[in-house]
């Protein structure tokens, strides 16, 4: 079976600046990948570069088969793949509801809008009591659920998610996670960057550790051993 995302020996950066090197990345169907690893080893890129938004200069990436390279962010948003990313990026001057809205612009999220706001609310109920509140006034927590509930509003395939422990008390942190397995459990293809390693591990079907721009590991989660991971994730480099 064709894996519903592929990389192969993709190198991207900024400017005369290259950050990966020869990055492989299998996502399958309904499986949640994560891909840990210490700053700067360049995950943010890779999402970044999945979506569009960083020039690939060399390498393969595939969703159902058919490139990502050269493809508009707009449009592979349209092909089913979306990003939540790092920082909760909401638009602080807009309400929760039309901030989760804005999620339902793209072609693949208008059908059945109202479905899904009802389940976006369901399982994120704060929002719906702050649904006319301003974005830009709710906690660290409120705007990371809200930024998970708008890339929920494009009806994704896809869903790649950029640290969203970052910064949240426990607590919320827990709440994140119980959602992240629920959407795992309804089927959603899940990829997932985060530094909490051993809470990311549980979720986690396949794992990759990426170190200087490469994916220097790639192993089922079950087959995982977290004292050599971290081994590998603070080993010194040169
Ligand atoms: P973190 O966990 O700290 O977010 P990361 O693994 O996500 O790290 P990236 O954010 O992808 O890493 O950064 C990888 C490298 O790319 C770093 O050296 C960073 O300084 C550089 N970089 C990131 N964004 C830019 C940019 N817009 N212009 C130039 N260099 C950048």
């Amino acid at each position: 079976m064709t894996p519903l995302l592929e990389v192969s020996g993709l190198r991207a950066g900024y400017g005369q600046i290259n950050v990966l090197w020869d990055v492989d990345l299998t996502v399958e169907e309904g499986k949640t990948t994560v891909i840990v690893g210490p700053n700067g080893a360049g995950k943010t890129t890779l999402l970044r570069t999945l979506m569009g938004l960083v020039y690939a200069s060399a390498g393969s990436m595939t969703l159902h088969g058919q490139t990502l390279k050269g493809g508009k962010t707009w449009d592979i948003v349209e092909r089913g793949m979306v990003m939540i990313p790092e920082g909760r990026m909401v638009f602080p001057d807009m309400s929760v509801l039309d901030n989760l809205m804005m999620g339902a612009y793209p072609r693949a999220g208008r059908a059945d809008w109202e479905t899904r706001l009802e389940r976006v609310f369901a399982m994120f109920p704060r929002l719906k009591e702050r649904r006319g509140q301003m974005a830009g006034l709710m906690s660290g927590g409120e705007a990371q659920m809200l930024a998970m509930g708008r890339g929920l509003m494009e009806n994704p395939q896809v869903l790649l998610i950029d640290e969203p422990s970052l910064g949240l008390a426990p607590v919320i942190v827990d709440e994140i996670f119980t959602i992240l397995a629920d959407l795992k459990a309804q089927g959603l293809t899940i990829v997932l960057v985060e530094q909490n390693t051993s809470r990311a591990l549980h979720l986690a079907d396949h794992v990759y550790l990426m170190r200087s721009g490469k994916t220097i590991l790639s192993q089922p989660a079950a087959e995982v051993d977290l004292g050599h991971l971290h081994d590998l994730y603070f080993a010194r480099d040169g």
